[in-house]
């Protein structure tokens, strides 16, 4: 099997738009839609063309391209089946526990209810990389829009205990503005401190933050530390379940300036 080729870019400000290129192939997958004209630039560039998109929720910033995409290239759609309704030409449904065959490759679908109630991610072993959506992001996660806080604790949980040598892929560039926030809930946290000045540096210079690895994010994420005495300690829930930590975490960075 030849290793894919992963080619992340930022859109629509702070999207994140990601290729996936079997170069023995040609097939060609993009991870949501959020800017159809975008995408097909960055296909054209390198004389790709699209056969796939995986869908990982119904939000408008990642399906938009969905028709657009389909009408151009005739891609084959694969989305969340709770929310097949809400995915615009979507020709496959899938839900936690399949798997897609893809290229001689093997996704398995993740189950992530919480940011929306069908969230799913897709999990590719063979490569070492997951495709998070709004689920997790780098030093941070999703908001909880229509799921439960237990559900979203246990969404982002799973990604915990992927490998850690797993590459995070994400749907938003938000990892500055996430760093500012663990670091006010952990600020005794040495990897933390050196991931923030890294990522001050990389968008100073113009460049992604991402993608991590889920060992790099179990090191700095607040949201995948919710064991931590330190973290504790600043919520005053010393004895609380990790459910618990997680919500209020949650609950904190809603309203964080
Ligand atoms: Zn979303
Ligand atoms: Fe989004």
């Amino acid at each position: 099997m030849t290793p894919i080729v992963f080619h992340p870019f930022i859109c629509r400000s702070d999207n994140y738009g990601l290729l996936l290129h079997d170069p023995e192939t040609g097939a060609t997958a993009s991870v949501d839609a959020p800017d159809a004209a975008a995408i097909a630039s960055h296909l054209e560039a390198r004389g790709w063309k699209l056969t796939h998109i995986f869908t990982t929720h119904h939000h408008q910033d990642h399906i938009e391209g969905n028709e657009a995409l389909k009408q151009r290239f005739g891609c084959i759609i694969i989305g969340p089946r709770a929310e097949a309704a809400q995915i615009p030409a979507i020709d496959q449904s899938v839900s936690g526990g399949d798997q897609i065959s893809w290229s001689g490759h093997t996704l398995s679908v993740l189950n992530c209810p919480g940011h929306t109630k069908g969230h799913i991610a897709f999990h590719l072993p063979s490569d070492q990389a997951v495709f998070a959506g709004d689920t997790l992001f780098s030093l941070g996660c999703g908001r909880v829009f229509e799921g439960t806080m237990d559900e979203m604790y246990r969404s982002v949980s799973q990604f915990g205990e992927l490998p850690p040598d797993t590459r995070l892929f994400c749907g938003h560039e938000y990892t500055q503005s996430n760093a500012r926030f663990a670091l006010a809930v952990e600020p005794g946290n040495a990897a933390l401190q050196q991931r923030a000045v890294e990522v001050d540096r990389l968008r100073a210079a113009g460049q992604m933050t991402c993608p991590s690895t889920t060992g790099q994010e179990l090191a700095t994420n607040p949201f995948l530390r919710t064991g931590s005495a330190e973290i504790r300690r600043a919520l005053k829930l010393d004895s609380a379940s990790d459910a618990e930590v997680f919500a209020e975490l949650r609950r904190r960075k809603d309203t964080f300036k």
